[in-house]
């Protein structure tokens, strides 16, 4: 993975601008800073809206993960001891936990889906 000249950090190829000299090994947000590219240049340098965007995609993908252990702790603490509905929930979350994984692959396309949907259009130039 190549560095930066400037900030010296290490990024895929993809993060870096393209050209000789000046431009050469310099990361898109080095770049930007030193006026070197403009915005429309780098689109890999996402906005703040779409990185929100990404974001809220990437946690809506793993909530479920979250809320199962969340689910057990609440019934452990609260419903395991009161009568009919300790049992009935504990059913219940055995039949989510068993399915979270099956929703979590069944979702995966949706995810990939958004996830292109949100991901700026990037050409390799030639050589690199
Ligand atoms: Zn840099």
């Amino acid at each position: 993975m190549p560095a930066c000249r400037h900030c010296g950090s290490t990024y895929p190829r993809e993060f870096f601008i393209h050209g000789n000299g000046p431009r050469a090994q310099v990361c898109a947000q080095c770049g930007l800073d030193k006026g070197l590219v403009t915005k429309e240049e780098v689109p890999i340098l996402f906005e703040n809206q779409l990185a929100n965007a990404r974001f809220s995609t990437v946690a809506r993908r793993y909530s479920i993960f979250l809320y199962v252990p969340f689910l057990w702790a609440l019934w452990g603490f609260t419903l395991s001891d009161i009568k009919p509905w300790g049992l009935f929930f504990l059913g219940l979350l055995i039949v989510l936990t068993l399915l979270a994984p099956v929703i979590f692959i069944y979702r995966g396309g949706r995810y990939s889906g958004d996830m292109a949907r949100l991901s700026p259009a990037y050409d390799r130039p030639k050589g690199h």
